[in-house]
């Protein structure tokens, strides 16, 4: 068997398509700020990408870029500016910011009404008892896409690996709450293949490359690989050995073209979500 391929470049198309809709039917357009601190060449590589599809559904955006040795006080000052500025409906700061600035003061400054990225502790805590707030662009893409696989998620039993709050607390967070029964594994996990091969839904999101064996996979489960890891061939790879695990898999994502560009979609969902809340005020 050869699982169906989640296609999350197409998904995404579709998902942006519709937002642009959204979009043009605002007095103003939705305004998306990226600010992104030094000159780290794969955080340069996502705020283009982001910004990019910004311009494709239309929203105004903005990339504040600041040099590596910017003070962490001056970094605050320009995401107080930006909560400030009426035009702007998300603010997304690029991590990994450089070590000298406390990444969880930075989150901290964001109005959450503003937190597109979902990783302000007030949202986290909406998330965590259910309310409607912003949820981080990852996690949200990846029900998404297990959406679109028809799995039923009622009463499956989900493991996700990897703990952190951008994507693997937050996804197990969302897969609990669409009544999957869920396992979180980390570091510390005591066989972890044990754990994958009763799963219905398998989320990687480590980053180590093809960690996850083929053959640990449950025939006909979901496999969503979040990992984004560069191979010995400079080209790059999953999370999940892909080629073992198709095998087995029901449904699986490529990487690339599978959760990285529906975690851009959704951080465009989250802001046209921002502008249409903010301008019904
Ligand atoms: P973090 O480094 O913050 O978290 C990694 C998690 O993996 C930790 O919880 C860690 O456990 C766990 N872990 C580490 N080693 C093992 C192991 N041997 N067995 C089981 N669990 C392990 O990473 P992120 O969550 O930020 O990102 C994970 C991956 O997803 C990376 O490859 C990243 O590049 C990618 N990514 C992709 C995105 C996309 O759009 N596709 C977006 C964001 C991230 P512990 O808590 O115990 O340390």
């Amino acid at each position: 068997m050869s699982a169906t391929l989640l296609d999350g470049k197409a998904v995404a198309a579709e998902v942006t398509e519709a937002l642009r809709a959204r979009a043009a039917a605002l007095p103003r357009p939705p305004g998306l700020a990226v600010v992104l601190v030094g000159d780290d060449p794969a955080s340069a590589v996502y705020v283009r990408n982001k910004t990019r599809t910004a311009e494709k559904v239309g929203l105004a955006h903005w990339q504040i870029t600041l040099p590596a040795h910017t003070a962490e006080s001056d970094l605050l000052a320009e995401v107080r500016r930006l909560a400030d500025d009426p035009q702007v409906d998300g603010i997304l700061v690029q991590f990994p910011v450089p070590g000298h600035i406390d990444r969880l003061r930075v989150i901290d400054s964001i109005p959450p009404e503003k937190d597109v990225d979902g990783l302000h502790a007030l949202n986290a805590g909406y998330l965590a008892t259910k309310r409607d707030g912003f949820v981080p662009c990852t996690p949200l893409g990846c029900m998404e896409l297990l959406k679109r696989s028809g799995v039923a998620t009622r009463g499956a039993e989900a493991v996700v690996i990897g703990r952190s709050d951008l994507v693997g607390r937050p996804i197990a967070r969302l897969l609990e709450h669409a009544d999957c029964t869920v396992t979180a594994c980390h570091s510390r996990t005591r066989d972890l293949a044990a754990h994958v091969a009763r799963a219905d839904i398998v989320v990687a999101a480590v980053g180590i490359p093809r960690m996850v064996k083929g053959g640990w996979v449950k025939p006909g489960a979901v496999v969503l690989d979040v990992g984004i890891n560069k191979g010995a061939d400079g080209k790059l790879v999953g999370d999940v050995d892909f080629e073992a695990a198709r095998e087995r898999a029901g449904f699986i994502t490529p990487v690339p073209g599978g959760v990285g560009p529906m975690t851009i979609a959704m951080l465009m969902a989250n802001t046209v979500k921002s502008a249409e809340r903010r301008l019904a005020r």
